[in-house]
């Protein structure tokens, strides 16, 4: 069930005490991806999850907005304060308790966002709020064993967006962004990266070669992210709960 598709009678038959919330970003992902990639990833792979899922799942609206200030310098980048994002989620997800949706897992799209989602699902689970997980698509899948790197609007997000909306891709960009693409993320010395901001060591935005992209990949990702949520999902349906 679409919470932001069900009316209120139909959420209140609803039975499940399992939901999703999605989290994403909105910021830049090279000149040839759009800046909602991360909210479409994790709106997608929750969706995808809970199809493949044996239990029924509240699906909530997905959040847009994370911790992104490190792509402040992009045009078009929003990003609130890891305390603001704390707190959004930890109250979301408090009212999803409320209503009985009390196994949560936050599906997220976005690497800044995965250090707050930590804290705030033990937080909420310590507190008997919610029995809270955040899983996160792109460390939920081995991309080692598929041989690729995360990057940033290299081929594996590029790849995924194939897959999910190829009609946001602009494969006209891949030059241009693989021109001024990083080969890794930051900028390191002493084992310390020294860069906050990501045009410190990027100009097009990417970490990574978005021309390596293919549609086929973006399949396996998709295929192995929403079973790896899927697993979790039933595992957290039938798990006792921590009181
Ligand atoms: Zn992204």
């Amino acid at each position: 069930m679409q919470l932001g598709a069900a009316t209120w009678p139909a959420a209140d038959a609803s039975e499940t005490e399992l939901a999703v919330l999605p989290v994403g970003s909105t910021e830049q992902h090279g000149p040839h991806a759009p800046l909602g990639t991360d909210t479409l990833a994790a709106a997608a792979v929750a969706e995808g999850g809970v199809e493949r899922s044996d239990h029924e799942v509240a699906v909530a609206p997905a959040v847009p907005v994370g911790v992104a200030e490190e792509h402040r310098r992009f045009a078009g980048t929003l990003w609130v304060s890891p305390e603001t994002f704390r707190s959004y989620v930890r109250e979301t997800v408090e009212s999803l308790a409320a209503h009985g949706w009390t196994r949560v897992v936050v599906v997220n799209g976005h690497g800044g966002n995965v250090a707050p989602l930590e804290e705030v699902c033990a937080r909420l689970s310590r507190d008997g709020t919610a029995d809270a997980v955040a899983f996160t698509w792109f460390d939920a899948v081995d991309l080692e064993a598929m041989g690729v790197e995360m990057g940033h609007a290299g081929p594996v997000e590029t790849s995924l967006l194939l897959e999910l909306h190829p009609e946001l891709v602009d494969e006209t960009e891949f030059d241009r962004a693989a021109a001024g693409a990083a080969d890794h993320w930051g900028e390191w010395v002493g084992g310390v990266n020294l860069a906050h901001d990501s045009d410190t060591f990027t100009t097009s935005g990417a970490v990574g070669d978005p021309t390596e992209s293919n549609t086929e990949l973006g399949t396996r990702l998709y295929e192995a992210a929403t079973d790896r949520l899927a697993t979790l999902l039933d595992a957290v349906a039938t798990r006792p709960g921590e009181e």
